[in-house]
Parts: structure tokens; C-alpha cells; sequence
């Protein structure tokens, strides 16, 4: 592993402890005042927890509990990243879902989702018959009554999202810190000490946005009020041979225990099956299951018995940070100077931007916050790893301006050491070879990197990260 962190620096106005999608977008708020910022990463790279393994829907938030805190965010989430999304290159499709009914209990729920979806602010829901469900998605399997059609929610590329958001951070002029673990805390009167992996950090505030580990860091500041219970769910990747069977999100009627198993494109042009809803004790306990895989392939069967005729090209597991609390718990402890991210459980890809904007109002009105800046860099241009837009070895201009770009090395995915070369001088590089496909998609396709695998490692080699500098200097004033 290859150490990314920006700076050694041990004091700081904020602290930020979890590079996470909910994590990198405050730290990036953050920055917009003249403070002394660092996100701090237990992890080697950034985007390696949650943020790394869920369906990757842009949610309109249709579905969520109206009135509460998570209802708003999602909806205000919804479009402040897909706006952001449009400045920095995420990929997006917007391909619109379908939630199917499968029975009569179902069919009888749909007007109430429809209503539901008004009370949060989205009344471009309509329920359809059977005959339509079967127009829009003729791969689906038999028995469907009849559904409701939600044309906004879209696909999106969470690995990007991630990484869109850290990298303007550290633009922005903050110190990311990698491989370092809060472990404990020591709170005096003016400044917050936090006993790290890697020595002790100063701060005047601290942050919690640790995602899975939040309750334990919310206990060492002596609070006691809430519970994580990590809440596994698996999917499965169909081969992008796939990928003609379906061209929306096909929903399940959710539950109280989630969203349910959905059958949707994937932002690289494959299909995907899942997730699946386990809880768990294992806080890192991400690996698939033999369960996991016959539970869903079950699911399939109905859903879209077509697809199990495909080739399974990889699965993966993430674990929602699942509370006692029906909603987000996002409170700030100004005698503390402590705020507590906590609770982001299935929507957080979507939310992470519009709970940064919360935070910020909480913290104006705790008097947190000194000048805004007006000196902020223009936001990163991303490089477009989405299926449905131009990719590097599709681009002849560009490949005619550096052959780099017209030599692959991951023929699955289609990835050139142009790209590769790319990831290793950006802002944030790599810390391993997981960090180079979430960046890239190198190694992600059918192969899995069994037949690109040397050669990867050789481009990998040819390009060794270099310590870098920290983005430039900021005229800083302290926090209050
Ligand atoms: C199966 C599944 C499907 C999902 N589907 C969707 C979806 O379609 N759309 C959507 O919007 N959301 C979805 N989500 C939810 C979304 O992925 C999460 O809400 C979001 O990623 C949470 O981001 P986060 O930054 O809070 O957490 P994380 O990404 O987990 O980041 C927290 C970080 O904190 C770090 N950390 C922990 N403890 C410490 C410590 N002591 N010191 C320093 N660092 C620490 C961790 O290493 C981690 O990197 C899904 C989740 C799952 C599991």
C-alpha cells in the first residue's frame, strides 16, 4: 500500500474523521472558510468503506418517511450532487424505475407510494398497469400486476462520486490524513485531542462522519444514543451481455427493513441483482455468502428469470450503518465543539452533499464558522469511467495527442495506461490496486483481472506515487 496522505500536520481548526462520500463532502464545505481542515481516514485510500459497495442509485427519495430528516436531505441530495455531477464529469444515467407489483397486497400499496412520494415532494410518480409494466421491461418475469414509475432516479458511478468530492477537498487546501484510526479522545477547553494510529492530532472541532464506526467514536465523547448494527447486503454483477435485458431500475415494493432486492443496469454497462438484508455483529464482515448468492438467485428467478441465463461476472457486500432511529442523527455539541454524522444508512450517496450543507447551517448558527472564502478553486474535472459517455480508447483526437490513451491495458473494461498513468498523478493517487480500478475500472471486468493482471501491475509500477505537496496555501483564520 502506498501511503496518499497530503500532510503531517498535527493541529487544526476541524477535524473531519471518516473519508466516506458523507465525510469527503463535509471536509469540502469545510473548506470554503478560512480554516485549517484535515480529513482523517482509518483506511489507506479514501471511498474504501460503504461508499465503495452499494447499488449506486442517485435516489429522488420518493420512498423515504416523509417530514423526516432523511426525506429532506435525499430530495435537496438528489440535486445538489446531480448538478455537481454535471461540473465534474460523475457519470449519471438517467434511466428512470420502475417498482413492480407482484401481488395483490402490493398492487393495493401503490396509490399510497404514490401519495408518499407527493408528501416528499416528488408528484412525477404514476401508477401503470400490467400491460405497461411488461412494454417498458419485457425481460421481467411473469405474474406482475401492475406498477408505479418514479422517471427521475438515475444510475451513478458512487467510486467517482467519492473521489470527486475528496479530491475538491484537498484542493480546497485540506490536509487528507490516510492509514490513521481515532482511536480515543481527550476533550479540554479549547482544543480537542484525538489519540490516533498514528499519533495524537489537535483540533478545535471534530466531526464524526466514521460511518460504521460512528457510535464507538460518539461513545468516546462520553455520549451514549444510538447503536450501529451493520446491515450486510449482497449483490450480484451479471457480464454486460446482459445489459440489453433491461434499461431501468426495476424496484420491489420496500419494506420496513429496506428497499429490497432490484434488478438494475450498472453505471459500467453491466446488470445488477440485489441487495440483500442481513444484520449483522461483524462490523467488517464483507464478504459474500453461499446464502447470500442462492437467496438472490431465488429473487432473480421471478424478478427476471432471463438474466440468471448470464454469466455472473463478480459479487460484492456492503454494510449499511443501520440504527434504532428511524432517520439520520445529525446533532452538533457546541460545548463540546463535536458534531455527530450518524446513521446514514441507505441513501447516504445520494444525501452525503445536502447533509454537508446542513452541517454548515448547524455550524453557522453554533458561530463556528469565520470568512468564506472567495479564492476556491473551480471544481475537478473527473475522468469519465461511465459506459454511456466516451471513454479514452474511444476518442481518436485525443489518442492522436498521446498514444497513451489507444493502448489498453484491461481489455474487458477497456482501461488504457493513458488512464492509469492518469490515476497515479491526480490529487489523490491510488493507495493500491482496489483504489486503481474504483478510479479506473482496471480489473473490474469478467476476468477480474486474471488475464490483465501482469500487465496492470507493470503499468502500476511504471508509474510509483510520489509524496505530494498539499494543494496551495490558505490564508487561514481560527475557528471559533
Ligand atoms: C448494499 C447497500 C446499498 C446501498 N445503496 C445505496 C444507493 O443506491 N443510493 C444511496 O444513496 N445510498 C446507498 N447506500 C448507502 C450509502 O452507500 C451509504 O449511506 C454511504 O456510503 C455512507 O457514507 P459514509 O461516508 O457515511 O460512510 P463510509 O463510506 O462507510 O465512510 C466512513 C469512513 O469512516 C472511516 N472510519 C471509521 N471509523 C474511523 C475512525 N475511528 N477513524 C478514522 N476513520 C474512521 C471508515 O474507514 C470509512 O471509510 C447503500 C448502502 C449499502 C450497504
Amino acid at each position: 500500500m502506498t501511503d496518499i496522505s497530503t500532510e503531517t500536520e498535527t493541529d487544526y481548526d476541524f477535524v473531519v474523521l471518516g473519508a466516506g462520500i458523507v465525510g469527503a463532502a463535509v471536509a469540502r464545505v469545510l473548506a470554503g472558510y478560512r480554516h485549517r481542515v484535515a480529513l482523517v481516514e482509518a483506511r489507506d485510500d479514501v471511498g474504501d468503506g460503504t461508499s465503495k459497495a452499494n447499488t449506486a442509485i442517485l435516489h429522488t427519495g420518493f420512498d423515504a418517511k416523509p417530514g423526516t430528516l432523511e426525506s429532506r436531505l435525499v430530495a435537496r441530495g438528489y440535486r445538489l450532487l446531480s448538478d455537481y455531477a454535471i461540473q465534474t464529469g460523475i457519470p449519471v444515467e438517467r434511466t428512470g424505475a420502475l417498482l413492480v407489483a407482484w401481488n395483490e397486497e402490493e398492487f393495493a400499496a401503490l396509490p399510497g407510494l404514490q401519495t408518499k412520494a407527493a408528501d416528499n415532494g416528488y408528484p412525477h410518480c404514476e401508477i401503470v398497469d400490467a400491460t405497461e409494466v411488461y412494454r417498458q421491461v419485457p425481460a421481467l418475469g411473469e405474474g406482475a400486476l401492475g406498477g408505479l414509475t418514479v422517471p427521475d432516479e438515475s444510475i451513478i458511478c458512487t467510486w467517482t462520486t467519492n473521489l470527486a468530492l475528496a479530491t475538491d477537498a484537498v484542493a480546497r487546501g485540506v490536509g487528507l490524513r490516510t492509514g490513521t484510526r481515532a482511536e480515543s479522545v481527550t476533550v479540554a477547553a479549547d482544543r480537542t485531542t484525538l489519540h490516533t494510529t498514528r499519533g495524537d492530532i489537535t483540533t478545535r472541532w471534530v466531526i464524526n462522519a466514521a460511518g460504521l464506526g460512528s457510535d464507538y467514536l460518539d461513545r468516546a465523547f462520553g455520549h451514549n444514543r444510538f447503536h450501529i448494527t451493520p446491515r450486510r447486503g449482497e449483490l450480484l454483477v451479471y457480464d454486460k451481455l446482459a445489459r440489453t435485458l433491461i434499461d431501468k431500475i426495476v424496484l420491489p415494493v420496500p419494506t420496513s427493513r429496506g428497499k429490497g432486492v432490484l434488478v438494475s443496469p450498472t453505471i459500467y454497462g453491466n446488470v445488477m441483482l440485489g441487495p440483500t438484508a442481513e444484520d449483522l455483529d461483524d462490523r467488517s464482515a464483507t464478504g459474500t455468502s453461499e446464502a447470500g448468492f442462492e437467496f438472490l438467485l431465488g429473487k432473480g428467478a421471478t424478478l427476471m428469470p432471463r438474466l440468471l441465463e448470464e454469466e455472473v461476472t463478480a459479487t460484492y457486500a456492503g454494510l449499511r450503518a443501520a440504527t434504532d432511529f428511524g432517520d439520520y442523527l445529525v446533532e452538533v455539541d457546541a460545548d463540546q465543539r463535536y458534531v455527530l454524522i450518524g446513521g446514514i444508512r441507505s441513501t447516504g450517496l445520494t444525501s452525503g452533499m445536502a447533509v454537508a450543507e446542513y452541517l454548515d447551517e448547524l455550524l453557522a448558527n453554533a458561530g463556528a464558522l469565520p470568512g468564506a472564502r472567495d479564492d476556491l478553486p473551480a471544481p475537478p474535472r473527473m475522468p469519465n469511467i461511465g459506459e454511456a459517455f466516451t471513454r479514452p480508447y474511444q476518442d481518436a483526437d485525443l489518442i492522436a495527442s498521446d498514444p497513451a490513451y489507444g493502448r489498453v491495458v484491461c481489455f474487458c473494461e477497456r482501461v488504457t495506461a493513458g488512464e492509469i498513468r492518469d490515476a497515479y498523478a491526480s490529487l489523490i493517487p491510488p493507495a493500491g490496486l482496489d483504489g486503481l480500478r474504483r478510479r479506473t475500472r482496471a480489473m473490474n471486468g469478467r476476468c477480474q483481472g486474471f488475464f490483465c493482471g501482469a500487465e496492470i501491475n507493470a503499468a502500476v509500477e511504471a508509474h510509483p506515487c510520489p509524496r505530494r505537496a498539499t494543494a496551495p496555501a490558505i490564508k487561514k483564520e481560527p475557528a471559533r
